[in-house]
C-alpha cells in the first residue's frame, strides 16, 4: 500500500514538472499543406523531366520551425507523385540544419523555397542515403557553407560508385558535395545516435541504419516534434527499393522497419523521402508484404525457376490494389531484388555488392 502510493505521488509530480509538449507534437502541427499525387501518372516515351516547371514547395510543417520542402508532382517519371526526395529544415538563430538535398537541377529553387521562411545561414546537411534525390545538391549546400554529414559507407559509395546497369563506369563525384563528417553503424546498439545537435530549440539525433536501403542509411529524429525522418527503406508509393549494389537488402528493411517499432511511439509522425507521413503501425502490412513476397520467390527458386519465370508468376498480385504506383517496372525491381537475395547473395564490400547482372 505505501510504495504504492508513493508510485502514485511519484507520478503525479512528473506530470507537474513535464512541459506542455512532451507527451508529443505542438498542438496544431503536424500541419499537412500540400499532399503528395495518388496518380495514375503515364509519360510519353523519351519523356525528359522538364525540371524548369517542377516547384518546390513548402508542403508541411512539423512545428513552428521545422519544415517539410517537397516538389511537384506529375512532371518527374522517378517520383510522379512529387518530384525529389523529401528535404527537411529546422530554422532559428543557430542556423538551418537540413535533412538531404533534393536534385541537382532543383538546388536553386530548394534554397529559395528555404528562403521563402528563413534567413538564417544554412549550417548543417545529413544525408540519408545516397541518391540524387537526396543528395544531388550536396555541393550546391557546401557552397552555402553547410556541413555533411553522413555514414562512412554513403561517402565510400559516393567516392567510388558501383558500376551502371549497363556495365559503363559510373561519372566521378563532384568532390564539393561528398560528405565531410562521418560516422558508423554500430551492430551492437543498434538505434543509438552517432550525433546529437541541441540547436534552434530542438534535439536532433542522426541514427545510421543497418545496410537496408542502402548500406550508408541514416534516419533522423527530431524529439521534441517526435518526427523521424525514416527515408527509403519504407515507401507507400510504388514496390519496396532495395539498392543491393550500393549495400541495400530485403533482409536489412525488415531490420529497419523492426528498429522504428522500437524507437517511435504511436503518436510519432514517420517521414519517408516520398509518399505519405505516417505512424509505425502503418509499416506493418508493408511489413507483411516484404516477409511474405520473399517467402513465394524463395520457394519458386528452390524449385529451379528462372527470374522470367518468377516475374510471370505476378506474385505482387495481391497487393496491386493496396499499393499507389504499381508500375510495371516497380513490380519487376521488386521481385528481381528478392529473386537475387534469396539464393548466393554477394556480400557487401566497401558498401557495395557486385550484383549479378540480368539480361
Ligand atoms: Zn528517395
Amino acid at each position: 500500500m505505501t510504495i504504492r502510493r508513493a508510485v502514485l505521488c511519484f507520478s503525479a509530480m512528473v506530470l507537474a514538472i513535464l512541459p506542455a509538449h512532451s507527451s508529443g507534437q505542438e498542438p496544431g502541427y503536424p500541419l499537412e499543406l500540400v499532399a503528395p499525387g495518388k496518380g495514375t501518372y503515364t509519360f510519353p516515351p523519351g519523356y525528359e523531366t522538364p525540371w524548369e516547371k517542377i516547384q518546390i514547395m513548402v508542403t508541411a510543417k512539423m512545428s513552428p520551425n521545422l519544415f517539410v520542402v517537397h516538389g511537384s508532382e506529375g512532371l518527374d517519371p522517378a517520383h510522379p507523385d512529387a518530384s525529389g526526395g523529401r528535404v527537411m529544415a529546422l530554422f532559428g538563430p543557430d542556423g538551418v540544419l537540413m535533412v538531404d538535398t533534393e536534385n541537382r537541377q532543383v538546388a536553386e529553387k530548394t534554397l529559395q523555397t528555404i528562403r521563402s521562411f528563413t534567413s538564417a545561414p544554412i549550417k548543417l546537411v545529413v544525408n540519408t542515403h545516397i541518391h540524387g534525390d537526396h543528395t544531388g545538391a550536396n555541393a550546391f549546400f557546401a557552397k552555402q557553407g553547410a556541413v555533411i554529414f553522413a555514414q562512412e559507407n554513403l561517402r565510400i559509395e559516393m567516392l567510388r560508385p558501383p558500376p551502371r546497369a549497363n556495365g559503363q563506369p559510373a561519372p566521378s563525384p563532384d568532390m564539393a558535395g561528398v560528405p565531410v563528417a562521418t560516422y558508423n553503424y554500430n551492430a551492437a546498439a543498434p538505434g543509438q545516435p552517432a550525433v546529437t545537435f541541441n540547436m534552434n530549440g530542438e534535439t536532433v539525433d542522426f541514427i545510421p541504419m543497418m545496410p537496408s536501403h542502402t548500406a550508408g542509411d541514416t534516419i533522423v529524429r527530431f524529439r521534441k516534434a517526435n518526427v523521424i525522418y525514416i527515408e527509403d527503406f519504407y515507401r507507400n508509393f510504388g514496390y519496396p527499393f532495395a539498392d543491393q549494389g550500393n549495400g541495400g537488402s530485403i533482409k536489412g528493411m525488415l531490420d529497419a522497419i523492426d528498429l522504428i517499432e522500437k524507437l517511435a511511439d504511436a503518436k510519432t509522425t514517420l517521414i519517408p523521402g516520398h509518399g505519405t507521413m505516417v505512424k509505425k503501425q502503418e509499416l506493418l502490412p508493408y511489413r507483411a508484404m516484404l516477409v511474405d513476397i520473399m517467402a513465394k520467390v524463395k520457394a519458386l527458386r528452390d524449385q529451379g525457376k528462372s527470374l522470367k519465370d518468377v516475374l510471370a508468376a505476378n506474385l505482387t498480385a495481391p497487393y496491386d490494389k493496396t499499393t499507389l504506383g504499381d508500375t510495371q517496372q516497380s513490380k519487376d525491381r521488386f521481385i528481381t531484388e528478392a529473386y537475387d537475395e534469396v539464393k548466393e547473395f554477394p556480400p557487401i564490400v566497401d558498401g557495395k555488392r557486385s550484383m549479378p547482372a540480368h539480361p
